[in-house]
């Protein structure tokens, strides 16, 4: 059994001595199965959120009322969850209530697809009433019963449909898909960070053409925001990501914007619900790509991107336009760089204030941004005794000038 699970029997144990069914699901029994990388290890269980409290000595109530807590135990924490079912959806995305329920085969059936909705006890068998096993070895994403239900209780679904695609590089069954084609539009009600944290695991994928395209043969594209025209830009970018992927989201955005020859990125991503750093990221790597523009990296460029910037362009950089990194060349120039920012020149805007006796105005920041440009062509040397003779000799021009 996977080293994951190793770890997590202890909870299971505890929960079986108190008398109630618990078992491994979801995620990690199928990534185990297909031999994957398992991430977090969720538990589902007859025990009450109310017992689960009380059986361990440490845990963070994150839903009670959706059956969800999580143990805490010296090395990790797992979800557990009680079985439950869920009644009707009225909204397209959640349930109008929940119900503790003690069949871990009807805690299964709610689940979104049948190579997710398989158990494992502390011993490794699998259970599998939905034929998980065997959709996992035809590379088939099913949904658990009809299709068409199960997507118009919740539409966020569909779009997991094509990230699991993307993901495990499988394809989507036939009546998967025209259940999609036909419920597309109750995309409509799903919150934007739903969806975009869905559209980034897509991104990430390995199966990213495949899944784009479904996206567009549904329509579920079009309830995307704005992407909806941009399927051959998006399909792309998804041919060069498939080979490599970007991890961090500002890369992946940054990818995404240039490749759509988004106009106003601060919008589109705005639209995106990105947080506010990530859109700064993204604009700022745009900016100095836009800078760079095909030239080659020189002390300017890399003082104006700053490391982080500088790298992260060189990388998507690498992953769409197919040219070979400079990381080595971006780190040596700023190893070398004399200042990093205005605030590392040897004398500041009081120094001169002081200097020249005058009051503060836009003076300041002109001797401020001539010096910057100074110091970093290497005509001036960055320390106080050599800046101020600098400073000094301009005064005394200007003087003579007048
Ligand atoms: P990942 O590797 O991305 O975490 P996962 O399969 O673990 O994949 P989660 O979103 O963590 O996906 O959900 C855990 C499990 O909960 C799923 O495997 C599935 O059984 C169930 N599940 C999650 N979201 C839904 C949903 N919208 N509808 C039905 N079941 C769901
Ligand atoms: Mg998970």
């Amino acid at each position: 059994m996977n080293a994951a699970f190793m770890r997590a029997i202890p909870v299971l144990k505890v929960l079986k001595q108190e008398g109630h069914e618990a078992y491994f699901v979801g995620g990690s029994v199928r990534d185990s199965l297909l031999k994957r990388e398992v991430g977090d290890v969720d538990i589902a269980t007859s025990a009450t959120p109310e017992q689960i409290i009380n059986m361990f000595p440490k845990t963070v109530d994150i839903g009670k009322e959706h059956g969800t807590i999580i143990v805490v135990t010296e090395e990790e924490s797992y979800e557990v969850t009680t079985f439950r079912s869920e009644s009707t959806y009225s909204d397209n995305r959640r349930p109008d209530s929940v119900t503790f329920i003690k069949s871990l085969k009807e805690d299964l059936r709610r689940r979104d697809f049948t190579i997710n909705a398989m158990a494992m006890t502390e011993t490794g068998s699998i259970i599998d009433y939905f034929q998980g096993k065997e959709h996992l070895k035809q590379k088939k994403i099913h949904t658990v019963g009809n299709a068409d239900e199960r997507f118009s209780e919740d539409a966020l679904r569909m779009l997991r449909a094509a990230r699991f695609s993307s993901q495990l590089k499988f394809t989507i069954s036939l009546k998967t898909v025209e259940a999609m084609k036909a419920n597309a539009k109750r995309l409509a009600a799903i919150s934007v960070e739903r969806k975009t944290v869905e559209f980034e695991k897509l991104l990430k994928g390995v199966n990213i053409v495949y899944a784009l395209n479904i996206l567009y043969e549904t329509n579920l594209l079009s309830y995307l925001p704005r992407v909806s025209g941009k399927v051959m830009q998006l399909t792309q970018i998804g041919e060069k990501l498939e080979q490599t992927s970007l991890n961090e989201r500002s890369e992946l955005w940054t990818a995404v914007v240039k490749s759509c020859g988004i106009e106003n990125i601060e919008l589109f991503l705005q639209e995106w619900k990105l947080p506010k750093k990530v859109i700064h990221s993204v604009m700022k790597n745009v900016r100095i790509w836009n800078i760079l523009n095909n030239s080659s990296w020189d002390t300017f460029k890399v003082y104006e991107a700053g490391i982080t910037t500088a790298l992260e362009v060189e990388r998507i950089r690498s992953v769409i336009e197919g040219t070979q990194p400079q990381y080595e060349i971006v780190k040596s120039l700023y190893e070398q760089l004399p200042i990093r920012s205005k605030q590392d020149l040897a004398i500041n805007g009081t120094d001169l204030i002081h200097m020249y006796g005058k009051k503060p105005g836009k003076w300041v920041s002109d001797i401020l941004n001539k010096l910057e440009e100074k110091v970093l062509e290497g005509t001036i040397i960055n320390t106080p005794s050599t800046i101020k003779e600098w400073v000094l000799q301009c005064k005394m021009k200007q003087e003579k000038n007048y």
